[in-house]
C-alpha cells in the first residue's frame, strides 16, 4: 500500500511534467473506484491548465485554473506520466492527455483508489477537513505528541497510526520510527515523557524523510514511465526482519501480530 513517502515521491516525480501544462483530453475507462469518478470530470478538466501539485496526507491535489483534482492511490494505485504513443495498460482507469503529448494515468488493479473534483476551498472537503497534522510539518513535534498522548492508554504504535491524531504514518514507518527512538511499540502513550515524545517526533520525521529520499533515487525511471511505480524498498531496521539481529544492539528482532497487523521490534533495546 502506498504510504506517505510513496505519495510524496509520486508528487515530486509528476511536478516537472505537469506544471503549466494544459489538459487536452480526459478518458475515464472505469468509474467504479472506491467512490465513483465524478460524471463531469471529463468536461471540467478538458482545457484546464495545471497550476501546481500538492500533497495532503495521502491525497494528491492537482490544482488547475478551474478547480482541483484530488487523487488517492488506495491499496494498489499509481499515478504516472507516460510518453506519447505508449498505449494504456489494463487497469489504467483514468487518464489525462497533456499538450506535451504525455498522458497522466491512474493505474489501480484493486480499485480502492479514488478521484475527486473540488471547486472552492479544498480544506472544507469532507475527506480533508478532519485530517490530523502532517508529521513533516513543524507543528508536529514533541509537544504535540506529548499533548495527544496524555490520558491515552493505547499503545504508542496505535496512536502513531491513528489518522485522527497523526496523518500518514503507516505500519512500516511507525515500526521503524519506534525502533529509532528506542521505544517499545506497546508502551501506553500516557507513559511517555516529553523528552521521549521529542525523540519520537524527530524519529518519525527522519524515517519519513529518508524514505522519501530513497524514493527519489528511482525517480528517473519512474518519470520516464519505464520503471515500477514509486513503491520502494525501505532499508528497514526492524520491519520484515523477525529473527534477525538488531542493527543497534545485536538483540533478536521479534514479531508479534495483533489481528492482521504485524509489529516488529527489538525487546533488548526498545523499552
Ligand atoms: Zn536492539
Amino acid at each position: 500500500m502506498p504510504e506517505l513517502p510513496e505519495v510524496e515521491t509520486t508528487r515530486r516525480s509528476l511536478e516537472p511534467g505537469l506544471l503549466g501544462r494544459t489538459i487536452v483530453h480526459v478518458t475515464v475507462r472505469d468509474r467504479r473506484l472506491r467512490w465513483p469518478v465524478p460524471d463531469d470530470l471529463e468536461r471540467a478538466l478538458t482545457g484546464a491548465v495545471v497550476l501546481g501539485i500538492r500533497r495532503r496526507a495521502k491525497y494528491l491535489l492537482i490544482e488547475t485554473d478551474r478547480g482541483t483534482v484530488m487523487v488517492h492511490l488506495g491499496m494498489s494505485g499509481s499515478l504516472t506520466l507516460n510518453p506519447p504513443l505508449v498505449p494504456p495498460a489494463k487497469h489504467d482507469h483514468v487518464e489525462a492527455l497533456l499538450d506535451t503529448g504525455w498522458t497522466l494515468r491512474l493505474h489501480d488493479p484493486r480499485r480502492f483508489g479514488s478521484v475527486h473534483w473540488i471547486t472552492g476551498d479544498e480544506r472544507s472537503h469532507a475527506l480533508l477537513r478532519e485530517l490530523a497534522p502532517e508529521p513533516l510539518d513543524p507543528d508536529f513535534d514533541g509537544d504535540y505528541l506529548h499533548r495527544i498522548t496524555r490520558g491515552r492508554s493505547a499503545a504508542i504504535k496505535q496512536i502513531l497510526m491513528n489518522g485522527h491524531l497523526v496523518t500518514g504514518v503507516g505500519n512500516i514507518y511507525a515500526s521503524e520510527a519506534l525502533h529509532a527512538a528506542a521505544i517499545h511499540p506497546g508502551t501506553p502513550g500516557r507513559r511517555l515523557s516529553l523528552r521521549r515524545c521529542e525523540t519520537l517526533a524527530n524519529a518519525v520525521k527522519q524515517t519519513l524523510a529518508r524514505a522519501i529520499e530513497a524514493g527519489g533515487s528511482s525517480l528517473r525511471d519512474y518519470v520516464n514511465g519505464t520503471g515500477t511505480p514509486g513503491y520502494f524498498q525501505l532499508q528497514s531496521a526492524v520491519y520484515g526482519r523477525a529473527g534477525q539481529p538488531c542493527l543497534r544492539c545485536g538483540g533478536t528482532i521479534r514479531l508479534v501480530r495483533h489481528g492482521m497487523r504485524a509489529t516488529y521490534y527489538c525487546a533488548a533495546c526498545q523499552h
